[in-house]
């Protein structure tokens, strides 16, 4: 009886120390899964922070018209003002990059209002730098990635 008590015990100390091992081989693997999946969230997230900050800047802050919603044809200045774009910017409004998340946010899509400008990992604000017309940079606190001038610098390696 008190040796068959003792095997039992044996049995579990092992159970216990294997369940461990596994553990121990298992949670490495777990946090790295979870870390790639965070930082792709993350990566996501300042992909969608650039576009804002390009429509930030295509439309002046909201005051200029997309492309795609002028109907009007008939107006040939308007067109070659839209045409000439690229090469001549519209004196009217100055088109600037912004680091207000306030204004970001006026251009996300419909019902886009609960978008985070956060890292998902920790959520710690991103760290968006922005100078006038001439640069523009949105980086991750925790080493994510960064974009500058639209382009994310993980696509360059
Ligand atoms: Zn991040």
């Amino acid at each position: 009886m008190r040796e068959r008590k003792g095997i039992m015990l044996l049995d579990a100390l092992i159970i216990i120390l294997a369940v461990g091992v596994i553990a121990s081989l298992l949670i490495p693997y777990i946090r790295t899964e979870r870390e790639v999946r965070l930082r792709n969230a993350c990566r996501n997230r300042m992909q969608i922070i650039s576009n804002l900050e390009l429509k930030y800047f295509e439309t002046a802050g909201g005051k200029i018209v997309p492309k795609a919603e002028t109907t009007d044809t008939s107006d040939t200045t308007a067109q070659k003002k839209l045409v000439n774009k690229k090469d001549k910017p519209d004196t009217s409004y100055v088109r600037a990059f912004t680091k207000n998340i306030d204004e970001l946010k006026k251009m996300l899509p419909e019902g886009g209002d609960t978008f985070d400008f956060v890292c998902p990992l920790d959520g710690r604000p991103f760290v968006i730098v922005a100078r006038d017309s001439f640069f523009f940079s949105i980086s991750c606190p925790n080493g994510h990635g960064q974009i500058i001038m639209g382009s994310p610098t993980w696509e360059n390696k």
